[in-house]
């Protein structure tokens, strides 16, 4: 896995829900430029487990010994649980076809991981909401339990958090950093020309450090949530490379076929858009 470009000093890992309605929340709650932002659906901790790993050391004696709180943040909506964690909706769709028997066209969430759902008894969507963080602290416990790391979880409710819903849903596919959201949809939106805007509600964030985490996200954001718009946005110019590598791998995957994939690059404070597919 390539290193990660976190300032001196970065103290803790905040994960969270890729979900589009978290982002200004965790600007003005959660951004104190000092903390690395991590984003998967679901904030499913098991498919980033090889970036937080990385990003804590864990089993490793040296380096970053200042990177030593993760936080897991989960959410739910607390008064209309179909406006929810839409990772926890198929999630509940997938569990339901296995408990009874029923056949989907397609699958995003692992067996493993429908599971462990299944073994807490969490089988309905609000179950399997309120119950994610449980399912995420043990997931914690067998990843950093005795690594001195600390770590806790919580749940957001996003019935309180004011969204609008009128821009298309793009799907950014980033690595972490303690950049703030609103400045990262600037840059997206720097010369984006025809492009749908990146407004303050309307982008998921993949945020993770390796290729094969990105692509549980992709496939699952593409295919359940019906996005057709993904960018690849590079954190600043040590990562234009790696980025440009991503979005080649993402560009060759049959998921892809029907989606605009654009790759956003960065030289110094300028953008270089290539538009891989349109
Ligand atoms: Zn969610």
């Amino acid at each position: 896995m390539a290193d990660f470009y976190l300032p001196e000093g970065t103290s803790r890992v905040v994960v969270s829900c890729s979900d589009r309605r978290l982002s200004a929340y965790l600007d003005s709650e959660f951004n104190d430029g000092k903390t690395a932002f991590v984003r998967t659906a679901g904030a499913d901790v098991t498919n980033i487990a090889d970036t937080l790993v990385k990003l804590v050391h864990v089993g490793t004696e040296e380096k970053n010994r200042a990177m030593r709180q993760v936080v897991v943040l989960t959410h739910t909506d607390m008064r209309d649980v179909t406006k929810g964690c839409g990772w926890a909706g198929r999630l509940a769709v997938e569990e339901d076809a296995r408990l009874h028997g029923k056949e989907l066209d397609s699958h995003f969430i692992g067996d493993a991981q429908i599971s462990q759902f299944i073994e807490n008894g969490y089988t309905s969507r609000e179950q399997i909401e309120k119950g994610n963080k449980n399912v995420q602290k043990k997931a914690l416990d067998r990843l950093m339990g005795s690594s001195g790391v600390g770590y806790s979880t919580d749940t957001i409710d996003t019935s309180g958090i004011p969204t609008e819903n009128e821009l298309e849903h793009v799907l950014v596919i980033t690595r972490p950093s303690v950049a703030r959201y609103s400045d990262m949809a600037e840059r997206l939106n720097k010369g984006h020309g025809s492009m749908t805007t990146i407004g303050k509600f309307n982008a998921y964030y993949s945020q993770v450090g390796t290729f094969e985490e990105a692509l549980v996200d992709a496939r699952l954001f593409t295919g359940a949530l019906g996005i057709h718009d993904v960018r690849v946005l590079a954190q600043d110019q040590h990562d234009n490379e790696l980025m440009r590598s991503w979005a080649g791998q993402l560009h060759i995957q049959d998921f892809m076929k029907n989606v605009k994939l654009t790759l956003v690059t960065t030289h110094g404070n300028d953008n270089n858009k290539a538009r891989l597919r349109a």
